[in-house]
């Protein structure tokens, strides 16, 4: 059986560059579940597949709902059918969009599904798969589970490093929403029963990463 480590955590906690180093670290693969989210709201915004609508069901937009993502920390895209959809699954407007679709139930349940049978399929001794409710929801038995937090000043922060003032103003307020529009989901500020939590509000990249990797040496 591949051995999952779980990491689950808000936006901007650095979640996505510090599984991968770790996953690198280890020589393991690295799955980010929150890029099948993203790509299925993309998917629906380009009517590659029907809208999913609160309260019906999503069974049409799940069956044609062609998805594969690469594994390899050092060889990452994401596809929706033939399109790569790597950098597209980015943009804002799917980040508007995409607690709208991770909130209903079907959904959620198919990522599940989902993820369980890419770390199966992928045939490596262990995968760092990283999301909301990893630690609770896809693997609450993984030996190795881990919520990695830092303060909302900081992950605002490093969220907005890299942008002109106004664009950080934007990234800060759609942050912030996201958090909360997931948060009324799945909780994934508070420590599940035999989660470790690592905070890096006070850690540099590399710290963060020996952090994760001594509780998973531990
Ligand atoms: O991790 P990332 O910010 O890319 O995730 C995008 C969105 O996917 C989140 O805002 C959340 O709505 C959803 N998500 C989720 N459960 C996960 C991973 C992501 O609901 N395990």
């Amino acid at each position: 059986m591949t051995e999952i480590i779980a990491i689950d955590g808000p936006a901007g906690s650095g979640k996505s560059s510090v599984s991968k180093q770790v996953a690198r670290e280890l020589g393991y693969g690295y799955l980010d579940t929150g890029a099948a989210y993203r790509a299925l709201a993309l998917a629906v915004m380009n009517s590659w597949v029907p809208k999913v609508v609160e309260g019906e069901s999503a069974e049409a937009s799940i069956r044609a709902f062609d998805y594969s993502i690469s594994l390899n920390p050092d060889d990452f895209w994401v596809k929706v059918g033939e399109h790569d959809v790597t950098e597209a699954i980015r943009s804002n407007d799917v980040a508007e969009n995409v607690s709208a679709v991770a909130k209903h139930p079907e959904v959620r349940s198919f990522m599940k599904t989902l993820t369980r049978s890419l770390v199966e399929a992928a045939r490596m001794p262990g995968v760092v798969v990283e999301g909301r409710d990893i630690t609770t929801v896809v693997a609450p038995d993984a030996k190795n589970r881990i919520l990695l937090t830092a303060s909302e000043e900081v992950r605002l922060i490093r969220r907005s490093a890299e942008l002109s003032p106004e664009a950080a103003k934007n990234v800060e307020r759609q942050v912030s929403q996201r958090d909360a529009q997931d948060a009324k989901v799945v909780d994934f500020m508070t420590p599940a029963p035999g989660v470790a939590l690592v905070d890096s509000t006070e850690l540099n990249f590399e710290q963060t990463v020996a952090a994760v990797l001594s509780v998973v040496r531990d």
